[in-house]
This record gives C-alpha cells, sequence and structure tokens, in this order.
C-alpha cells in the first residue's frame, strides 16, 4: 500500500477514536438505525463535501451526488435513491445542491470536450439549450454560474416529476423538495426559493426560482418570466418546442 493510501487508513482512526471520545456509544446507536431528516443531491466535485458544509454527523444526512447534480428521469441510481429515502427513510426534505464555478456545467456551456463524461453531460445541455436567449443576453463571465443556478432548477423540478415524490405527495407524505446554490468562493449556501410541498405548488415556485435568477443576473426583472420567455428568443424562425433545435447546444457560447 502506498503512503499516501495508508495516511487514509491513520486518518481514519484517529477520526473513529475523536468520534466516539467525544461521543461514547456513537457507532454503535448509528449501527442500529439511520434517521436522516434530508436527502442531499449534489455535485461529486470533492470541493462541496454535503456533510461537512452543513455540519452534519453520520446518520443524519442521506447524499447522492454525481456529475452536476443531474436528477435524470431514467437515471435508475438517483431514482433508487429517492425511493428509498422517500418510502423507506422518510426524509422530509430533499435538498438538490449545485454549486458556483462546476467544471461539469461548465463543460457543457463551453463545449469543451472531456470524454464519456459529455453524454451525461447532455442533460445540462439540455438546460443551456432551454435557457438558451436568456445566457446569451448575460456577459460572458456571469454565464456558467446563471447555467449552475438553472441546472439546479431544472433537476429540482425534475425530482419534483419523479413517480417517487408525485405518489408521495398523493397520498399526502410530507416531503418538500428545495433548490440551492453553494458558493465555492465563500463557503456559504444560498435558497434558490425553488421550494415545492407538492405537485401544485411545482409550476409557480419554479416561475419564481427563475425570475429570482433573472433578477439576480440581469440586475432587473425580464418582462415575462417563464420557461417559454426564456426560451422563446431562440430564434423566432423555431417553433417553440426546443426540441426542434437540438443544435443550438452545440454552438460556442461566446
Ligand atoms: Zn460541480
Amino acid at each position: 500500500m502506498s503512503q499516501h493510501l495508508e495516511e487514509l487508513f491513520e486518518s481514519n482512526r484517529r477520526w473513529s477514536a475523536a468520534t466516539e471520545a467525544r461521543e461514547p456509544g456513537f457507532f454503535s446507536r448509528l449501527l442500529k438505525q439511520q434517521t436522516p431528516q434530508y436527502l442531499w443531491i449534489g455535485c461529486a466535485d470533492s470541493r462541496v463535501p454535503a456533510n461537512e458544509l452543513v455540519d452534519l454527523l453520520p446518520g443524519e444526512l442521506f447524499v447522492h451526488r454525481n456529475v452536476a447534480n443531474v436528477v435524470a428521469h431514467s437515471d435508475l441510481n438517483a431514482l433508487s435513491v429517492i425511493q428509498f429515502a422517500v418510502d423507506h427513510l422518510r426524509v422530509q426534505h430533499i435538498i438538490i445542491v449545485g454549486h458556483s464555478n462546476c467544471g461539469g456545467v461548465k463543460a457543457a456551456m463551453l463545449d469543451t470536450r472531456n470524454g464519456l463524461v459529455d453524454n451525461w453531460l447532455r442533460h445540462v445541455k439540455d438546460v443551456r439549450r432551454m435557457h438558451h436567449g436568456f445566457l446569451e443576453s448575460l456577459p460572458a463571465e456571469y454565464r456558467v454560474d446563471a447555467l449552475c443556478e438553472l441546472n439546479v432548477l431544472e433537476q429540482a423540478r425534475n425530482t419534483c416529476y419523479t413517480t417517487v415524490v408525485q405518489d408521495a405527495w398523493a397520498r399526502g407524505q410530507e416531503v418538500v423538495v428545495h433548490g440551492w446554490v453553494y458558493g465555492l468562493h465563500n463557503g456559504l449556501l444560498d435558497d434558490l426559493r425553488m421550494t415545492v410541498s407538492g405537485t401544485t405548488d411545482v409550476g409557480e415556485a419554479y416561475a419564481k426560482a427563475l425570475a429570482g435568477i433573472h433578477r439576480r443576473f440581469l440586475g432587473a426583472p425580464l418582462a415575462a418570466e417563464s420557461t417559454q420567455a426564456a426560451a422563446a428568443p431562440l430564434s423566432p424562425a423555431l417553433p417553440a418546442d426546443s426540441s426542434a433545435a437540438p443544435d443550438m447546444a452545440e454552438q460556442p457560447a461566446g
């Protein structure tokens, strides 16, 4: 074993001993049950460690992470995590957490090639395409962080429309979906106010959160703040169905 990896085991032993010294019986209690109230769906980026930045202990946060915090409708991995968290752990909050200067989002925004992961990032390019007009209206240096926030909104909306969350709401189970963004530059979380506790709330929460993003990045409200309004400037010659313009996301952002 390399020296580097041995250091990890040594660190782990120190952490285990310190945790047990601070709270005797900590691990034996955890062994019996986990009762987290929160499901965190965040980016795999090593600079965004879920438990640490909200100061929660093992057992307090159920976590799923992937590149660019995507919740794709057909991703059995994310869907299984959400299903187990909602149906069995009965978490009360599902929090989608993006972060500023996200490498995955940046690659999707700037069309840089990184290999297989580019296929995964098509989900983020879909978000870019949906908000093409708004993003193009921003100075180039703001586009990545704006797309980070828009991606959180879209992934939170996807989460709301999973069968798991829809079924939970239908049977009256209390589950609230949130959209947050983490600032790499200051270590602080911001609430994008995409806060949804039922199917009928999705549209209004999404519209309000989108308006907030528009306000912050443009400095003033847009004339009409909706998904359609954001997508409309794509091209007057294109039909409203953005799937008719799949190549828009391939164009250089600058
Ligand atoms: Zn990231």
